[in-house]
């Protein structure tokens, strides 16, 4: 989608840290890490956020899920453990209106879900 920074960085139109891709999702290096790994990982079809999903999207959003944790294997973050977060809407503070999940590991997470 035109004017989507998350579609732009998976079409390699804006550099990223580039960590997974496949013929339907995409990871790279948040920007401004709130862990020492975090990584954001989307579908390259453009979903604004979770209130856009359809029953059309079941499969791509299972593999998504599913590669979040290839990801989080992949990272070292296994056996100690990792957040999968994705915030959707206004009070989430979701800034970035394309459907992202964010994988958080490295360290001790606070019992808090933010
Ligand atoms: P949200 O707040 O929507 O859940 O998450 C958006 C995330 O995208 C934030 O953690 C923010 O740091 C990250 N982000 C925003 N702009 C960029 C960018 O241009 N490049 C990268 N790698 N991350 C970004
Ligand atoms: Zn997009």
């Amino acid at each position: 989608m035109d004017d989507c920074l998350f579609c732009k960085i998976a079409e390699g139109k804006i550099p990223s840290t580039k960590v997974y891709e496949d013929e339907m999702v995409f990871a790279f290096r948040d920007i401004n890490p709130q862990a020492p790994v975090h990584i954001l990982l989307i579908p390259k079809k453009h979903i604004s956020g979770w209130s856009a999903v359809t029953g059309e999207s079941d499969a791509l959003l299972a593999h998504l899920m599913r590669t979040a944790a290839v990801i989080a294997e992949r990272e070292g973050l296994q056996e100690d453990g990792y957040r999968i977060v994705s915030n959707c809407g206004k009070n989430a503070c979701q800034s970035v209106m394309h459907l992202h999940l964010h994988i958080l590991g490295g360290e001790l997470m606070s019992g808090k879900m933010a």
